[in-house]
């Protein structure tokens, strides 16, 4: 690898939670760079974002920062994975879990589930609702964290949510202690130079700065990447049509569940994130079918909040990608190159695998663009992979009650491997073999897409006469339900395992 080409000196753009994990990531990993962040004090971070998917704690091991070390600054919880709460209605269904994955999950149970929704799928009454099948379910319902005792086998994934002020702080502290110089200013003007490279900005005391590479974290500004860079933008409107939140604290309760809380509204849903001071709650819905007052008045009522002074606050969510997140020598991390709604809270994750799968394409390639149009379209894929998992929930939705969900499940802007794995789901004698088969587990494993699918109840009546086949047979079940019970002894209590923490 030729060290000749390596940047000198990177100036990232944004000092949100995209710019601060960018900064940790290259100061651990390339040392000998000179690395600069620049952040205006004019203009305020997005300061939402609170849950995590399992890349939160990659990104953590990657960046060396022990979770002693940021959780009780960031007054951080585990995260199981999310309920989802009355995004169908059919009896039976009217709510289910998302795990994050555990070992015991594919080696023991996964494989009865599929099963059951196979015996399901051809008509037999058998339980195919995907609760009672997964370890992190179980002990969520327990109000159990994640970390098990040393001597279970068996390594379970988990996330964390967070207030995301503060951990932008804690990172921009944790990075300039790893010499990362953190300089205030606004950008007025992005200079070119010969081949459209960006060389400088120009700051708003007239002072330039210039550096070799460029990371965009101006949020949805964008400011280098679509701005001086003009890299279009792929909207998901058209598949997604959220486009605007609305959030508010309440106060935390006793025992603080390990999961978020994703519940059904009228034209939208709520989250609801436990924090180890507050609960954080926003209703994301789209302008088209609510007015901002309307959505604060539903939220207001959903919380129980409709005569409390509690102030709310408003945001636009910009909803799609940019069609390069590399390009010249600038790459955008966060939401300047994208944003998908937070239903599966991804966002960080994303920016963790653009930063990481940068690092290496770019040390892989010396220092030059040689593996930028690979990593552009990876990168595009993960992204595409998320929106099909997002958009998957609102179209096969079962409740038609109000325009917007009754639109949501008319809407037939769907991808192509999203069209390919609803026919597989009701076409596939094997839904999990056909989705590797036809390469469609992109961001998502098929035991996820199952989960949605059986979550909802997205099955065929049920045959004439229908009784339990022997797969689904109540004996079966009790077993599993014990194994998963006895596996469930080896996790504390969630409050306990935050306490260990101090
Ligand atoms: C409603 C909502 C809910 C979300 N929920 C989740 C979630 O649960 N999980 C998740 O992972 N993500 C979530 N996100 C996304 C998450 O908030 C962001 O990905 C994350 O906060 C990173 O933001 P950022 O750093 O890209 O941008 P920002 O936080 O907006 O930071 C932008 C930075 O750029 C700087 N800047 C802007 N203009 C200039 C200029 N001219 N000169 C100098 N500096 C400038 C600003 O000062 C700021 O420091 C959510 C987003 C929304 C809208």
């Amino acid at each position: 690898m030729s060290e000749s080409q390596k940047p000198k000196k990177i100036l990232i753009v944004g000092g949100g939670t995209a710019g601060w994990m960018a900064a940790n990531l290259l100061a651990v990993r390339w040392k000998d760079v000179d690395i600069c962040l620049l952040e205006s004090s004019d203009i305020g971070i997005i300061g939402v974002g609170e849950g995590s998917t399992p890349h939160l704690k990659l990104f953590f091991d990657q960046a060396e920062i022990d979770e002693a070390e940021w959780m009780p600054r960031c007054n951080a919880t585990y995260k199981n994975g999310i309920s989802f709460v009355g995004w169908s209605s059919l009896p039976g269904y009217e709510s289910y879990f998302h795990p994050f994955p555990a070992q015991t999950d594919d080696i023991f149970t996964v494989p009865v589930f599929f099963n059951n929704i196979r015996a399901r799928m051809q008509g037999d009454d058998v339980i195919a609702h995907p609760d009672p099948y997964f370890l992190e379910t179980y002990i969520t319902q327990q109000n159990r964290g994640p970390i098990p005792e040393e001597t279970f086998p068996f390594g379970v994934a988990y996330g964390y949510h967070f207030d995301s002020g503060l951990l932008g702080k804690f990172l921009a502290d944790k990075a300039i202690s790893r010499g990362v110089k953190r300089i205030f200013g606004t950008v007025t003007e992005t200079l070119m130079g010969p081949g459209g490279h960006v060389v400088s900005v120009r700051l708003d005391d007239d002072s330039i700065l210039s550096a070799d590479f460029f990371i965009d974290c101006s949020g949805f500004k964008s400011l280098l990447l679509q701005g001086a860079l003009k890299i279009p933008f792929k909207s998901y409107r058209e598949n997604l049509f959220n486009n605007a939140a609305v959030v508010m604290p309440t106060p935390i309760s006793e025992v603080i569940p390990p999961e978020t809380k994703a519940t059904a509204l009228s034209s939208g849903w709520a989250w609801k994130i436990p924090l180890t001071n507050r609960y954080g709650n926003g209703y994301v819905y789209s302008v088209d079918y609510l007015t901002q007052e309307q959505a604060e008045k539903e939220l207001r009522a959903h919380l129980g909040m409709l005569n409390s002074d509690v102030a709310a606050r408003h945001l636009q969510m910009k909803v799609g990608r940019v069609e390069q997140h590399w390009a010249k020598n600038c790459l955008a991390v966060g939401l300047s190159q994208g944003f998908i709604e937070p239903l599966e809270a991804t966002a960080l994750a994303l920016s963790f695998e653009t930063v990481s799968r940068f690092i290496r394409h770019f040390e892989n390639g010396s220092f030059t663009t040689q593996f930028q149009d690979l990593f552009n379209s990876e990168i595009n894929l993960k992204f595409e992979g998320v929106r099909d998992y997002i958009v998957c929930h609102y179209k096969v939705n079962q409740r038609a009650d109000t325009p917007y969900w009754h639109d949501n499940s008319a809407n037939n802007h769907l991808s192509d491997n999203l069209k390919k794995i609803l026919n597989l789901w009701s076409g596939s004698p094997d839904f999990a073999r056909d989705m590797h088969a036809n390469n469609l587990v992109v961001s998502y494993q098929p035991k996820s897409w199952a989960c949605l699918l059986a979550g909802y109840g997205v099955f065929p009546p049920l045959k004439a006469g229908a009784k339990n086949s022997q797969v689904g047979s109540a004996q079966n079940l009790d077993q599993l339900a014990d194994f998963v019970r006895r596996c469930g002894l080896n996790f504390k209590s969630h409050n306990d395992q935050l306490k260990k923490l101090n």
